[in-house]
This record gives structure tokens, C-alpha cells and sequence, in this order.
């Protein structure tokens, strides 16, 4: 019979560590989330070799008795709930009463506090868990905490840390969520002696955004106020004009009672408010604040409290909804957009302005709600313009430069060859290559418009159906193959073969390529630095959070290096688990030899579908490609013929 004991403090201080501190990141949250009730208007953070070696927090704040330290450290002793009826009205970051006593169970402590009503502060060191005596020492009022050897208790975990880079990176978006939670807190944050942050407190918090995500973010932003008065809810911030996005949704900072929370109803709502506005798999960038009564909100659901429960989530949904709406209603979205598009022009080939304004304005009747007017907004434009209208917010992307432009197969085959030269696909399709220099087509459909192909054109092997299916034969039966995916499983191999022979062909940028990225995206990809120069993608770290990008596979010369490099990291973070070298590496070669490969509705030559064809043995007929859709279908023989009922 298995017998039940109560386990020991330290047992359970290591659960909860297991728990809260995952990583260096969790330690600097959970005492910067102290500082900040302690009511602190000052904080330092100091850090050596990513948090590994030294995490200090200290602060200005009110201080701890000498009589109390041991209680603060002790596990559930808080000072900020005194029942379980205060659960319900929290307004301070922490109440669990759990950090401390999990922090110092797994490293080698140190605190310092002083009260305001003393000369002098006490010190008191916790080693993994053994509190040591508690002395008088000088300090200035305040708490300063020192964390050294994190999970020298664990060593599980300690092997877990990843690279100094890596884990800076966690650390600085923990400390980003909270000094833009704090814009009225002075903070500061140190690694190894250099300064990376230093926030005085600020007034406008815009000024605050734009420290951590530059000027080009900062001047997009647009502030919305809306107060609930019936539900007491405020919805205040900033959301970016749709000229700046992001391929995923980290840069959705939301803040309920000046928490960070993640919130997927809220970012649903964020991208509906945007929905028309953004291509598909682009998001929004939005900084918004929710202040609310706490009885109106649950904040004890998630251990580390990113998560909470709205008692009325549908309200808050509908508010910031409405809200964004009525925003994007009434602003003049065009200013901005002159903007952007001005400053696409001078790095990308000339816009046509004609056009650019068109879709502009085009864009701002969107917003204002006005399509069914469009028809007058593009009276006096010249006749070609009219026939993008239904396909705006594409052509809205592609006026301001920023969408790959719709590539002529021919220009694509920049790429090592796996077909034949296609300077004969280019000639017969010289018609269809849209105008250059970033211009829009005269309308988006001409690219896809053929004629029927004639029979010489025909391939001996295979044909072209549609633009994007070849239908060809193999002993069983008739076999319909996807181009698309026949031709990324070509590539697949084809670059993999080269890869691992490190022979993959790169060009050095004349001009390298920087990408501002977030902290945590840049360690993350710096992390990868080996496995992407092997695939010809060469990264350096450029100060700050900005990595340059050096060299750049030749296959992908259409495809913008700064999106490649976006997408990768998307990969890198998108998972739970940091994944392991080849996982990467795969992720990778999926990810060029699907950018590189043909797409559906281009039109291939004959010499293509041939070229195509003698390369399918790569390819199982039951082979599915990543999204679970089939990539070839056979009809047997004998199926055709019970079809035509000859058996
Ligand atoms: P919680 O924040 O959930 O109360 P912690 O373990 O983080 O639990 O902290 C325990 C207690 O120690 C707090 O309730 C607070 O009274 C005290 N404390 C911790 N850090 C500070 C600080 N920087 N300044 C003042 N008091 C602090
Ligand atoms: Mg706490």
C-alpha cells in the first residue's frame, strides 16, 4: 500500500520554482513585479552572463523590516492579501506570497532592505533554501536582491539554460513588459557592465514605445481613449497604422490594471478591427492599456498570471472592436500613408504616385466604411486604374512596396536550375510580366490570362491544366500532379543534396540588409547563426536588437531578405520547445524550397512540365503536403475503365 507524507518546505519551494522560474527571464519579473508594489519609483537591473552568474534587482520602494525578511521568503507569506476575499480585488502585481521562497529554494540569495523610519537596513543571505543569520548593514532605502548561481539546486534545469543571447532576450521582453506596464517608474537595465536600457520616467508614453521599437513604429501610432462608462472599462493606447505589421502577434502588447496579459479573445478582436487592412498573415501592432475595477476581472487562473478570466469577456471584446472602428473611421489614414509611401520610395523602385495616391484613397474609404463609393473616388483617374479595385488591400501593400511583387516565372529561375534556362518561357510570356518598378499591373488578373496552349506547345510527357495542375501517366494509371508541391519536393532535395555537401550558393550583399527585430527574436535567431550560413543566410548582430544580414541564398534573390528572416524566426519561436538543429535546418528547406518553387497559376513551358516530370520520382503519389492537402491523385487504369464501363 503506498503511503501518503506531507512533503518538506524545500520540496515544495522546488515545485513552485518549477512552476514560476523557468529561466532567468521569470526571476527578473517576478522582482521587478516586487519593486514595483513596493511602491518603488527608481529600479536597476543588473545582469551578468545572461542572468546565469548575477540577477540584482534593487529599487527605492518602501522597504522591508529586519523582523520581516524571513517571512518574505518563506513560501505563501505575502503582504498583500490577507483572505481569501481580497483575492477578488487585487491591484497589486504579486499575492501568491510564492516567488521569493522559490527563488532563493534554487540559488544563492541575497537581500538587502531597508524601511524609511530606519538608519539602517538588514541583510540576510538564503542559501538553495538554508536561510543564513540576518545582519545589520548600510544601505539607502529600498530593496536591493541579488540572485547568484540560479539553480545551482536544479541541475536539471540549469542544463536547460540556453546561450547568454538567448536568454538576454527572454530578459529583456520580461523587462520590456513591465517598464511599458510602468512609464511613471525610472528603470534602468545593465548586462556585464554595458547599459542597454535607461528609461527615465515619462509623461508620454509614446516616448517610452518608441525607445523600445524605434521611430518608424513610433510615428505610425495612433491613440485611441475609449471609456465604457456603464462597465467603468477604459481602453486607452496606441495602435499602428496598418502600414506597419508584423508576421505574427508579438507585438501586441496589452496591459489589463498595468499587467502584461496575453489574451487570445482580445487579439482576436485586434485582428478583426484590422480585418481588410492587413494582407492575411500579417498582424497588427497594438499597445493598449484596460483599466478596470479588479472585482470585474480573475487574475488567479495562470501561475505566472499572463492569463486571466473577464467576468463579461464579450464586453471588453465588442469595446475594443468598436473602438478600433470607429478610430479607423474617423482618422485620415492618407497622412500616414503619403509617409510610408514616401519612404518606401526611396529604397524600392518608383511607385507610380498616380497610383499610389489612388489606393490610398481607396484605402481610407475602407476605413471610413465608403466602398460602395468607391466607383466616384476613382472618377478621373485614368481607365486602367480601375480594374484593381476589388483586390485592394493587396494592391494597397504592393502600391507601398512592400509585398514581394507577383514574380514572371522566368525572372524566378534565377534559382540553380532544376528546369531547363526559361529564357523561352520568358519570350512566350513576355506579355504577362507585369510592369516594372514595383507598378502595379494594369489589371491583376493579365499575369494568368493565357491563351490555350496550341498543340505544339504540348509536352510529349505531360500536361498543363489550369496553370497548376500536369497530368500525366504512369504504369497504373493516370496520375494529376500539383506543380506547386512537385516542384518544391524538387528543390527540397535538390537544396538539401547541396546543404550537406555545403555547397549552396550565397551571394554577399552589396548593401547588408538590417532587420530591427525584438530582443528575444534577435537572440533566437543569432541562436541559428550556423545552421542559416549553411543554407546560405548570413546574419551578424548590428547593435542593439538590429541583426544584419550579409549574405542571402541566390535562389530567393525575389524575395525580400529582411521577410525571410522574419518567417525563420517565426519558426524558431513558434514552437514550446527551442527546436533542435535539424529540426531547424528542415524548417528551413521547406520554407526556401516553398518560396522558391513555382506557384499555382504560373504558367509553365514545355520544356518545364518535361523538366518537371523527369524529376517526379522524388515524389509519392501519396505524399501530402504540409497542410494535409493531397500532391498528386491517381486514377488507375482500371478505375477509368469501369468509368467508361469497358469493364
Ligand atoms: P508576493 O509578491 O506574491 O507577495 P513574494 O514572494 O514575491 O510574494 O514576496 C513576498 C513579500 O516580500 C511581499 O509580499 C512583500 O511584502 C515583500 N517584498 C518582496 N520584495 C519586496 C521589495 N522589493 N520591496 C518591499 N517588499 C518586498
Ligand atoms: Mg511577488
Amino acid at each position: 500500500m503506498p503511503t501518503i507524507t506531507q512533503l518538506p518546505t524545500s520540496v515544495i519551494n522546488k515545485i513552485a520554482a518549477g512552476e514560476v522560474i523557468e529561466r532567468p527571464a521569470s526571476v527578473i519579473k517576478e522582482l521587478l513585479e516586487n519593486s514595483v508594489d513596493a511602491g518603488a519609483t527608481r529600479i536597476d537591473v543588473t545582469i551578468e552572463k545572461g542572468g546565469s552568474e548575477l540577477i540584482r534587482i534593487a529599487d527605492n520602494g518602501c522597504g522591508i523590516a529586519p523582523e520581516q525578511l524571513k517571512l518574505a521568503v518563506a513560501s505563501h507569506a505575502t503582504s498583500k492579501i490577507k483572505d481569501a476575499e481580497d483575492l477578488f480585488h487585487v491591484r497589486s502585481m504579486g499575492f501568491r506570497g510564492e516567488a521569493l521562497a522559490s527563488i532563493s529554494e534554487v540559488s544563492h540569495f541575497l537581500i538587502r532592505s531597508r524601511t524609511h523610519d530606519t538608519s539602517a537596513g538588514a541583510e540576510m543571505t538564503v542559501t538553495a533554501g538554508t536561510i543564513g543569520e540576518i545582519a545589520p548593514c548600510g544601505c539607502p532605502i529600498g530593496t536591493s536582491i541579488e540572485v547568484r548561481n540560479l539553480f545551482c539546486s536544479t541541475p536539471v534545469r540549469r542544463k536547460f539554460l540556453r546561450t547568454t543571447q538567448t536568454e538576454m532576450g527572454h530578459i529583456s521582453e520580461a523587462f520590456t513588459r513591465i517598464a511599458l506596464a510602468h512609464p511613471k517608474v525610472h528603470f534602468t537595465l545593465k548586462h556585464n557592465e554595458r547599459t542597454l536600457f535607461d528609461l527615465p520616467a515619462d509623461d508620454d508614453w509614446r516616448e517610452r514605445l518608441v525607445t523600445f521599437f524605434g521611430q518608424e513604429i513610433g510615428d505610425s501610432l495612433l491613440w485611441i481613449d475609449n471609456r465604457d462608462d456603464e462597465s467603468s472599462v477604459r481602453l486607452s493606447g496606441y495602435v499602428a497604422n496598418p502600414s506597419q505589421s508584423r508576421s505574427n502577434n508579438r507585438m501586441q502588447y496589452l496591459f489589463l490594471n498595468e499587467r502584461f496579459i496575453r489574451d487570445r479573445s482580445l487579439q482576436h478582436a485586434l485582428g478583426e478591427a484590422y480585418r481588410g487592412l492587413l494582407m492575411t498573415g500579417r498582424y497588427p501592432i497594438a499597445f493598449l492599456r484596460l483599466d478596470m475595477p479588479a472585482e470585474m476581472v480573475d487574475v488567479n487562473v495562470h501561475p505566472t498570471k499572463l492569463e486571466v478570466r473577464f467576468q463579461d469577456g464579450g464586453r471588453v471584446y465588442s469595446q475594443l472592436l468598436g473602438t478600433l472602428r470607429s478610430k479607423f473611421l474617423s482618422s485620415d489614414l492618407t497622412a500616414n500613408e503619403s509617409l510610408a509611401a514616401a519612404k518606401t520610395s526611396d529604397k524600392e523602385p518608383a511607385v507610380d504616385p498616380a497610383r499610389a495616391q489612388q489606393l490610398r484613397r481607396e484605402m481610407t474609404d475602407w476605413a471610413k466604411g465608403a466602398a460602395g463609393d468607391r466607383q466616384s473616388a476613382v472618377s478621373g483617374q485614368p481607365e486602367r486604374e480601375s480594374g484593381s479595385q476589388q483586390r485592394m488591400p493587396l494592391s494597397y501593400d504592393r502600391a507601398l512596396g512592400r509585398l514581394p511583387e507577383f514574380q514572371p516565372f522566368g525572372e524566378r529561375r534565377l534559382a540553380p536550375p532544376p528546369l531547363p534556362p526559361l529564357q523561352d518561357a520568358t519570350d512566350q510570356q513576355a506579355n504577362h510580366t507585369p510592369p516594372a518598378g514595383g507598378q502595379l499591373a494594369a489589371t491583376p488578373e493579365a499575369p494568368f490570362a493565357q491563351a490555350a496552349p496550341t498543340p505544339q506547345d504540348r509536352s510529349s510527357i505531360g500536361l498543363q491544366l489550369h496553370n497548376r495542375y500536369i497530368v500525366t501517366e504512369n504504369e497504373t494509371g493516370m496520375v494529376v500532379i500539383d506543380q506547386h508541391a512537385l516542384h518544391e519536393r524538387v528543390l527540397y532535395e535538390q537544396i538539401r543534396e547541396k546543404v550537406l555537401a555545403g555547397k549552396m550558393e550565397s551571394q554577399r550583399l552589396l548593401v547588408p540588409e538590417p532587420v530591427s527585430l525584438t530582443a528575444d527574436e534577435a537572440g533566437a535567431a543569432l541562436d541559428v547563426k550556423e545552421t542559416l550560413a549553411s543554407i546560405g543566410i548570413e546574419i551578424e548582430p548590428f547593435g542593439g536588437d538590429t541583426v544584419v544580414i550579409s549574405a542571402y541564398p541566390a535562389m530567393l534573390a525575389n524575395i525580400s531578405p529582411a521577410e525571410v528572416l522574419r518567417q525563420v524566426v517565426d519558426i524558431l519561436l513558434s514552437g514550446e520547445k527551442t527546436p533542435d538543429r535539424r529540426d531547424v535546418l528542415d524548417e528551413l528547406l521547406h520554407m526556401i524550397s516553398c518560396k522558391a518553387a513555382i506557384k499555382a497559376g504560373d504558367r509553365l513551358s514545355v520544356e518545364e512540365v518535361d523538366a518537371l516530370l523527369e524529376q517526379r520520382h522524388l515524389f509519392h503519389d501519396t505524399h501530402h503536403c504540409p497542410h494535409g492537402r493531397p500532391t498528386a491523385l491517381v486514377f488507375t487504369r482500371e478505375e477509368l475503365d469501369k468509368r467508361f464501363k469497358r469493364i
